[in-house]
């Protein structure tokens, strides 16, 4: 069993960006999907009424909301555990974060 982030457990890491982050205590979701120590850095997307805070992104492959510990910001790299996609974090048409998925 290999460990996907060995340094930390925070699933998501940043190029060179110097301003501070605004930062976020996550919470267990119950997300059963991964192991329970990376359960709060997922939760499942609940439909149209639901809204993204500024530390969260929606997976574009299987739509799990993936969830950082800071605010993130366009070039950040995620990784989606459940479906195993490396993506990067864009700023879409309408303004808003998205995930791309990042070859
Ligand atoms: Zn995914």
């Amino acid at each position: 069993m290999t460990d996907p982030f060995p340094q930390e457990a925070d699933p998501t890491t940043s190029e060179a960006d110097t301003r501070p982050r605004q930062r976020f205590e996550l919470e267990d979701t119950g997300f059963d999907e991964v192991p329970p120590r990376f359960r709060k850095f997922y939760r499942r997307w609940r439909g149209p009424g639901d809204q993204l805070g500024p530390n969260e992104v929606i997976c574009p492959v299987c739509k799990v909301v993936i969830r950082s510990t800071r605010e993130l910001r366009p070039g950040d790299r995620v990784y989606c555990m459940p479906c195993m996609s490396r993506l990067i974090v864009v700023r879409g048409e309408d303004g808003r974060l998205e995930a791309r998925v990042a070859y």
